[in-house]
């Protein structure tokens, strides 16, 4: 008898900075919103068949607080904004114990989650203690396909 493997898998793609600057209501940080595309897809033996549902996550590029919008919605707030963004932030991770040998800990939530701004190069550290699962997971929910690692 075959394995038959059939689930669900999400995909998530950055979309760029758009619209004003605006406060953030919990980091009170003054950027502007980056979009994120988030699509639930029906996959059979990993292969995507077709998507079940597709929305966009409007977020504070600091601190990553989100909300929905629906494809039609973001699409209209992003062709609106319609101009090129100066914001560049780049996001990274830091793996504080990388060095410390191996097995010392049971779980390792040595990881921190920061952001550059490369137009007025201040680091901010967004979150610290995290597994590395955890580090995954706000990468994936940022859409970002790569992130670096440093050691520490
Ligand atoms: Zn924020």
């Amino acid at each position: 008898m075959a394995l038959i493997v059939y689930g669900t898998h999400v995909f998530t793609k950055f979309k760029g900075y758009y619209g004003m600057k605006e406060e953030c209501p919990y980091c009170h940080r003054k950027y502007q919103k980056g979009y994120v595309r988030y699509s639930k897809w029906v996959h059979f033996e990993y292969i995507p068949l077709f998507p079940v549902k597709i929305l966009y996550l409007k977020m504070c590029p600091i601190c990553g607080k989100a909300y929905e919008l629906t494809g039609k919605e973001a699409k209209e707030q992003m062709e609106y904004a319609n101009e090129t963004s100066e914001q560049k932030l780049e996001m990274y991770a830091k793996h504080i114990l990388a060095k410390k040998p191996k097995g010392i800990m049971a779980c390792d939530t040595s990881y921190e989650f920061w952001v550059k701004d490369l137009v007025t190069g201040e680091e901010i550290c967004i979150a610290s203690d995290l597994a590395k699962e955890e580090v995954k997971r706000m990468k994936k929910q940022r859409g970002i396909k790569k992130l670096q690692i440093i050691d520490v």
